[in-house]
């Protein structure tokens, strides 16, 4: 290259300087000149290239001691120095001295193409279902706000026939960085908003966001057996795509409503019965309610207060398979509040055929009589 500069007055240091005053002032530079900072500034891009390629021989000891005896004909003929085509390349290079500056290199380089296809998000709809629904399965409409690709400018933003253009601020990398004392911070471009382009003529129905509001109206096929917590996917029904991208999945969440009288056990349900002592003794059919309807119990003779008296095939259907679960009765012994006076004449009758000692016709005050 010809009128090639020389590497120390490229740095701005001495002769003699050493590999930490070099490191420094190399350091200074490259944050004065870089590409982010400077954007669409192709002096400074040159110099910025130059810093790096003084900075790579006076960084090595051996390639400094060759600079300082042949100066750039060291590196003429296949040697070293200073190849770099571009910001990126230089990154790569000397990634570790910009690591605490920005971010780590190439990480934060590494900028999604807003312009690229890409997946619309996944959604998440909670709806809430009886459990009578959840016997018999149920169909439900959902309505929900999402958005989607502009039809109009498919998505770019910009009006038909219009160009979108590279941000000027930015050059495209979405990102700027600012000087904060020793610090340079890269922060979003404020010009871009972090798109890396720009929209001189925008698309009038999306305002230039390339996204329009959509109002969903989808009919959902809740099968029967689920419960709070089941998840159901509808394949494509989630945001819309991007940039022709395809859209997202819609979620949607179930949550069973509280049932009045029945507690839920997997596919089983439990509730309480109160039963007259005379039943619960004796044994009896009798009519007991359901989630849909009512049905026929057969209470066991001798049956126990807090006994569960099943009722088969009355509870829930499993998600996967046709078999129904139960529903459990747990008895309470209901007494009565008064006894008739034949009821009374019967009871006494069978104390005393068990042998047991009970209180008197009048109370403890009429056996004082
Ligand atoms: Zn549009
Ligand atoms: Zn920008």
């Amino acid at each position: 290259m010809a009128g090639k500069r020389d590497y120390y007055e490229i740095l701005g240091v001495e002769k003699g300087a050493d590999q930490d005053t070099i490191k420094k002032a190399y350091r200074k530079l490259a944050m004065q000149l870089h590409p982010d900072k400077n954007p669409g500034n192709k002096e400074a891009e040159e110099k910025f290239k130059e810093a790096a390629g003084a900075y790579e021989v006076l960084s090595d000891a051996q390639k400094r001691a060759q600079y300082d005896r042949f100066g750039h004909d060291a590196f003429t003929r296949g040697g070293g120095g200073g190849g770099f085509t571009d910001a990126e390349d230089i990154f790569s290079h000397f990634g570790d001295i910009f690591g605490d500056l920005f971010g780590g290199g190439g990480q934060q380089r590494q900028r999604r193409n807003r312009n690229e296809p890409r997946r619309g998000s996944d959604l998440r709809y909670v709806t809430e279902i009886t459990l009578k629904d959840v016997i018999t399965g149920i169909e439900k409409e959902i309505e929900f706000d999402t958005d989607k690709n502009c039809d109009e400018c498919k998505g770019t933003g910009a009006e038909k026939g219009s160009q979108v253009s590279t941000c000027g601020t930015c050059g495209g990398s979405g990102q700027v960085v600012r000087q904060q004392g020793f610090f340079a911070m890269a922060s979003t471009c404020p010009t871009c908003h972090g798109q890396g382009t720009v929209i001189k003529n925008p698309c009038k129905p999306c305002k230039g966001k390339g996204r329009v509001a959509e109002h969903r109206k989808i009919r959902l096929n809740i099968p029967a057996g689920v419960d709070t917590g089941t998840r159901l996917r509808v394949a494509t029904e989630g945001e819309g795509g991007y940039m022709g991208g395809p859209a997202g999945d819609l979620y949607v969440e179930i949550r069973v409503k509280q049932h009045n009288n029945f507690e839920r056990r997997n596919e089983d349900l439990f509730a309480e019965l109160s039963l007259p002592y005379v039943q619960m003794l004796l044994g009896a059919e009798i009519e007991v309610p359901t989630v849909t309807g009512k049905a026929k119990l057969e209470v066991p003779k001798g049956t126990h207060n807090g006994d569960n008296v099943k009722l088969a095939g009355e509870g829930l259907p499993s998600l996967r398979g046709n078999r129904r679960g139960d529903i459990y009765f747990t008895v309470n012994v209901q007494f009565p509040e008064k006894l008739h006076k034949d009821e009374e004449k019967l009871l006494r009758e069978i104390a005393k055929a068990r042998g047991l000692n009970v209180t008197s016709e009048g109370g403890f005050f009429g056996k004082k009589k």
